[in-house]
């Protein structure tokens, strides 16, 4: 449920309401939906409720929002949510390249890649610390030291950084270091990081699980926003179907579909979702046009040394003709709008 607030309705008249949605057990979450603003009211509300609330000043209408998930949806915020981290803009028109290796292997390369995705017009550096690998046995991220490394390159390239986090328990850790929050395909459904993300007060990646419906990774993200945090970015990594030629099947109907159904940022990780590198290019640019409001990319300098997730990973030649190639299609993206 939410409310319209009237226009013209006063400051005070609005913590008024404010007051009394919190005195009634409830959550709040407060946006502006073109040019209206809107408060939506978390946890159970009846009808009797809906006849309390229109009994308030500043209260033009409430809504009720049918589908389950509720403040993630176009129902609720038709407009396109755009989240600023550091003077970036991620949605609407600007396109975000977040480029980086799958895994930090020492200070000397993340900072030759920082470089590298600079040069080529990147704004966000990527890289796990943190890995999750199905073997216990593969390498598993240098944890702190590689925040470390990682965060001294952004600073030293002016770059955002975004790195995954597995843990509640590291929360705070990442926190210190990273501006975005990734969480990874494995941990889509883990609630209670979702929960603590909430809390967060930093942007979330939040990357579709394998098996994951789109609806699924739509609740999940309505989990972060439900504890707090509206900044969430949604992630078309692939899915596992019966298809085996590529290592997952990236769903370009999904980022149409979530294009539709909800106002978050989309962004395009065409490494996860080929796990082949000549595929990587065909496959972002495909899905920018399909909606993306972005790509991350795996990036190394020589691919087929990389501690992790080489096969998927491109070259720096690569990943600059590339950059060239996401240029391009946006201002293609952008002339069809004028059709
Ligand atoms: C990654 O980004 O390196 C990663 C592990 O991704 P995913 O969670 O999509 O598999
Ligand atoms: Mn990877």
């Amino acid at each position: 449920m939410y409310v319209v607030i009237k226009k013209g309705a006063t400051k005070n008249e609005i913590d008024v309401l404010k007051q009394y949605i919190k005195d009634t057990d409830h959550g709040i979450l407060e946006v502006v939906d073109k040019g209206l603003k809107k408060i939506g009211i978390m946890g159970k509300s009846d009808v009797l409720f809906r006849d309390e609330l229109m009994k308030y000043s500043a209260v033009e209408r409430v809504e009720k929002i049918a589908k389950p998930f509720k403040f993630v949806s176009r129902e609720f915020k038709n407009e396109d949510t755009i989240i600023e981290v550091k003077g970036r803009k991620i949605g609407g028109t600007d396109m975000v390249v977040m480029a980086g290796p799958c895994s930090i292997e020492n200070k000397e390369m993340i900072m030759e890649i920082a470089k590298v995705v600079k040069e080529n017009g990147g704004e966000f550096l990527r890289g796990g610390a943190f890995k999750p690998r199905t073997s216990p046995y593969d390498f598993q991220g240098l944890g702190e030291e590689g925040l470390k490394y990682m965060r001294e390159a952004c600073d030293t390239h002016d770059l955002v950084m975004i790195t995954e986090i597995m843990d509640t328990r590291e929360v705070e850790l990442v926190g210190e270091y990273t501006d975005i929050f990734q969480v990874g395909a494995r941990n889509m459904q883990n609630f209670s990081l979702l929960k603590e993300l909430g809390k967060s007060g930093k942007p979330v990646l939040l990357k579709r699980g394998m098996s994951a419906t789109i609806k699924d990774l739509l609740m999940a993200a309505e989990y972060i926003v439900a504890f707090g945090n509206k900044e969430v970015i949604l992630c078309e990594r692939g899915i596992r179907t019966f298809e085996i030629a590529t290592r997952n099947t990236v769903d370009i109907n999904g980022i149409a579909l979530l294009k539709e159904k909800s106002h978050l940022p989309i962004i395009i990780d065409a490494s996860h979702g080929t796990g082949k590198r000549s595929l990587v290019e065909p496959v972002t640019l495909g899905c920018i046009l399909a909606g993306a409001d972005g790509a991350m990319l795996e990036i190394h300098k020589n691919p087929d040394c990389a501690f992790s997730d080489g096969d998927q990973s491109v070259d720096f030649a690569a990943f600059k003709l590339l950059s060239k190639k996401i240029q391009k299609t946006l201002e293609f993206k952008e002339s069809l709008k004028c059709l």
